[in-house]
């Protein structure tokens, strides 16, 4: 079966067909750095990096380019408050949003930014101004003409049959009821940032750079374009608008929309106290694959409702699929094959992908590894699994990570690197004694628990065994339980 994924645009899950045989074009929009990214919004960016893993997973040579907002409403209002430049306001949520990516394991798109397309935006607006689908005020600012675009709601399948023509809406965000021209490039305002360009002096409006960018880095039309369901309307209404009347042809084939995620059944706000950045979550001694975890549970067309007990169980999951290959990779088992684990492999790996090309059901991809480690430990714990058997299970085991990503133990280091940063800027308060210990020197990876595990036994094979009830200790201080089992020796974490 090939890869199904719902589609905004037609309201339908179709085939997905990339148009340039395996080339696929993928744009995502990115942040608007005008804070630090709380977990709806890695709601979306995980969603969009599994998408981006699963692509590459089936053979497709996949160009994502995701831009960074660094110039909006927001930012300006900002950046005015503290006294500062938008660059220097910006610059220090840019890095936090690169570290946060980082933290959550996110592959890497190519990152662009709206300051460095101005120009280039100045231009587009001057040729759709030229088509006639853009005007200027007064004042120095163009509007998209939404009366020369009948098309306008196709998208979010609005009907704006009605609206009088030529009513504007200058603000960067509003909702169907306040559609109108939209700003694409406003004039400059006292104390605010503003550029000199082909137009004239001003600042592009937000959805502008969006089609500016998706267009020069992936072409007139593309494959993929991805976000939060909020953005249906108007930013990607708008950038619609913009690209197909300046092109003239289809801006964008597939467009792929997250659900909005809700925190304890509720709607995420700073004034309920539910509002959550990772650092947040991390500073109260969550590991970032956990985070990551919980975030991949539930198919991101599907409401993720975030609660701390589903962090603590995504805690346990991780646990024991670490766990789990710890046990294949340590114990030393019969020489032959156990038909029955290599049929099992085989399903699973058959399972994953008819899950994730179902519309990337995670929730279905994650039944199906859990149900083959339910079995393969049933069989390891009654000697049923054989050497020749260690290799299928585990690579069943990594091609579901190679999408899901939270096998690798890199949480320690990570969580220093947060533990660092709250130092640095005065937030010990909110570093919880959790986040302590795991980030502390008493935490070991898997990796150094593997290492002390094998000199222990090494001691204990020599007789050496004070040597060897002194790691022992040392382990069971730093939280790991060392088990003796007929399998061979093995541990968990308390
Ligand atoms: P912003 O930084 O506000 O421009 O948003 C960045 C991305 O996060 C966009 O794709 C938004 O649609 C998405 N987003 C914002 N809030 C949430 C939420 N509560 N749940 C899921 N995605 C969100
Ligand atoms: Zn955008």
């Amino acid at each position: 079966m090939a890869l199904r994924l719902y589609n905004t645009l037609s309201g339908k899950v179709e085939d997905f067909h990339p148009l340039d045989g395996n080339r696929v074009r993928m744009y995502a929009c990115g942040p608007t750095v005008y804070d630090y990214g709380h977990i709806g919004n890695f709601r979306t960016f995980v969603a969009i990096d599994l998408l981006y893993r699963f692509l590459r997973q089936n053979g497709y040579d996949v160009r994502y380019v995701m831009n960074i907002t660094d110039v909006d409403d927001k930012i300006i209002r900002n950046s005015k408050h503290d006294g500062a430049t938008v660059q220097q306001y910006t610059a220090k949520f840019i890095q936090a949003f690169l570290e946060d990516s980082a933290t959550l394991s996110i592959e890497p798109p190519v990152l662009v930014r709206a300051t460095e397309h101005i120009n280039a935006m100045a231009d587009f607006i001057g040729e759709l101004a030229k088509k006639g689908f853009a005007y200027r005020t007064d004042d120095g600012s163009y509007y998209f003409r939404i009366a020369k675009f009948p098309e306008y709601g196709k998208l979010s399948k609005k009907d704006f049959a009605g609206m009088t023509d030529g009513a504007r809406v200058d603000v960067d965000e509003y909702d169907k009821d306040n559609a109108r021209d939209f700003a694409l490039w406003k004039a400059p305002k006292p104390g605010e940032a503003s550029w000199d360009t082909a137009i004239g002096p001003g600042r592009p409006g937000w959805h502008i750079e969006c089609s500016v960018m998706s267009m020069e880095q992936l072409g007139p039309s593309f494959d993929l374009h991805a976000g939060g369901e909020d953005l249906i309307f108007p930013h990607h209404e708008n950038e619609i608008a913009q690209s197909e009347s300046l092109s003239g042809k289809q801006f964008v084939r597939y467009w792929f929309h997250a659900r909005f995620l809700l925190v304890e059944g509720q709607k995420m706000s700073k004034s309920l106290g539910n509002f959550f950045t990772i650092r947040d979550l991390v500073l109260r001694g969550h590991k970032p694959s956990s985070i990551r975890w919980l975030l991949t549970q539930v198919p991101y067309r599907n409401q993720l409702n975030f609660t701390f007990d589903g962090l603590k169980s995504a805690a346990s999951s991780v646990e024991k699929l670490r766990n789990f290959r710890f046990r294949l990779t340590s114990a030393q088992f019969p020489t032959g094959a156990n038909s029955h684990m290599t049929q099992l492999a085989d399903e699973t790996l058959v399972q994953m992908k008819s899950a994730l090309d179902d519309d990337l059901n995670t929730a279905e991809a994650q039944a199906a590894i859990f149900d083959m480690l339910r079995k393969a430990n049933t069989a390891l714990d009654s000697g049923e699994v054989r050497q020749d058997d260690v290799k299928p299970l585990l690579a069943a085991l990594e091609k579901f990570d190679e999408i899901f990503g939270v096998l690798k133990d890199d949480d320690q280091p990570k969580m220093k690197a947060i533990l660092d940063w709250a130092r640095t800027e005065g937030r010990e308060k909110e570093i919880s004694p959790e986040l302590t210990e795991i980030a502390g020197s008493a935490h070991l990876a898997d990796e150094d628990v593997n290492q002390h595990v094998a000199l222990m036994q090494a001691a204990r094979n020599a007789r050496k065994f004070s040597e060897s009830d002194a790691i022992r200790a040392a382990l069971t201080a730093a939280g790991i339980i060392v088990e003796n089992t007929k399998d061979g020796v093995r541990w968990r974490r308390k």
